[in-house]
């Protein structure tokens, strides 16, 4: 941007000399040639314009899209804080709030995966086979198969 503006001023500077050369010129023709000249130059320096509007305006359009992105980043680093990475059962790692009534089988627990993508998906408990306990998550199709939750003894 900055290089199409000192271009457009470089034009203007141009046209600025071209005018003062006109004063000295004798014939018809030369003027003709000059006021062309000009003309081109400010064509260009409007074109150059135009152009570092553009690219502002494409900038300004990045720079509401970073905030926004900004903002959820920091939206979700504080819902992350009520949170705190666990072993829910022998090598069973879940997101589970930090403030928690019941045992673990009875908490919200989150998939760690998409928990560690910034996103809150929740693990669904089912029955498995020989009285075993699965936690799916079906953002990710993520499964785990135990017997026991850690805190049951
Ligand atoms: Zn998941």
């Amino acid at each position: 941007m900055f290089n199409e503006l000192i271009v457009a001023s470089q034009s203007v500077q141009a046209l600025t000399s071209l005018l003062k050369a006109a004063n000295s010129l004798a014939n018809y023709n030369e003027i003709v040639a000059a006021v062309s000249d000009v003309n081109v130059k400010l064509m260009q320096s409007n074109a150059a314009a135009l152009e570092a509007q553009q690219t502002m305006s494409q900038q300004s359009a990045r720079i509401a899209e970073l905030e926004k992105q900004v903002e959820a980043f920091e939206e979700w680093g504080e819902e992350a804080k009520a949170y705190g990475v666990i072993e829910v059962a022998r090598g069973v790692f879940a997101a589970v709030p930090h403030e928690r009534a019941g045992d673990l089988q009875a908490t919200q627990k989150l998939c760690l995966n998409c928990f560690n993508q910034r996103t809150k998906s929740i693990l669904q408990q089912s029955h498995e086979d020989q009285r075993q306990i699965g936690l799916t998550c079906h953002r990710c199709r993520a499964k785990v198969v135990f017997r026991y939750y850690a805190d049951v003894v």
